[in-house]
């Protein structure tokens, strides 16, 4: 097994330029690729940036996963800044930017993220958007309890994410559009 290993890289901050410090670390998954974390707080603006990343990939993936069961819920899911999540059964698509982080996390952590945005939309949107907003976190309900199935699909052109099961489709497939990604290479 491969030491956790650790830098820091000074850089500028996007939002304010001040130079401030980015934390490279890897983390080792059993069975599975180590994961770069790249993290960074600006202490002048406020500024916070994560990104998540499996090493060793590389090539534009699509990743797709059957949730049909509770137990699905705990299936890892790796996400990289760069890629998109899609439920088609829920009509989710999120769509990486700069905005967006990374995460390590599994199924019912990224349908809690989903959730959190959709209460938003409860409180801030106008009528139709709540009654979506209501069914949509109905149907979480539902998926969460395990009389839901959904398919997850993942694509990343930077090939740094995955999901981490036995049932998982991986293919590739060319992405439509370049997203920007930090390019980090292994010793
Ligand atoms: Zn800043």
């Amino acid at each position: 097994m491969q030491a956790e290993t650790k830098a820091v890289v000074p850089g500028p901050c996007p939002c304010c330029n001040t130079e401030i410090k980015y934390l490279y670390k890897t983390e080792n998954i059993p069975y599975f690729s180590d994961i770069l974390i790249i993290s960074a707080i600006c202490p002048s603006c406020g500024y916070k940036f994560v990104d998540t990343q499996l090493l060793k990939h590389g090539e534009p993936a699509r990743y797709t996963v059957a949730v049909d069961t509770q137990d699905d819920l705990s299936i890892r899911v790796v996400r990289s800044m760069s890629a998109a999540i899609e439920i088609p059964e829920l009509g989710v698509h999120i769509s990486p930017g700069p905005s967006c982080q990374g995460f390590v996390s599994n199924v019912e952590g990224v349908l809690d993220r989903i959730e959190q945005v959709v209460k938003g939309a409860l409180q801030w949107g106008n009528d139709v958007e709540k009654e979506n907003a209501a069914a949509l976190l109905a149907d979480i309900v539902r998926v969460k309890a395990g009389t839901f199935p959904i398919t997850l699909i993942l694509e990343d052109p930077s090939g740094n994410s995955g999901i981490i099961s036995d049932k998982t489709v991986k293919e590739a497939y060319v992405p439509e559009e370049e997203y920007p990604q930090v390019k980090i290479s292994e010793e």
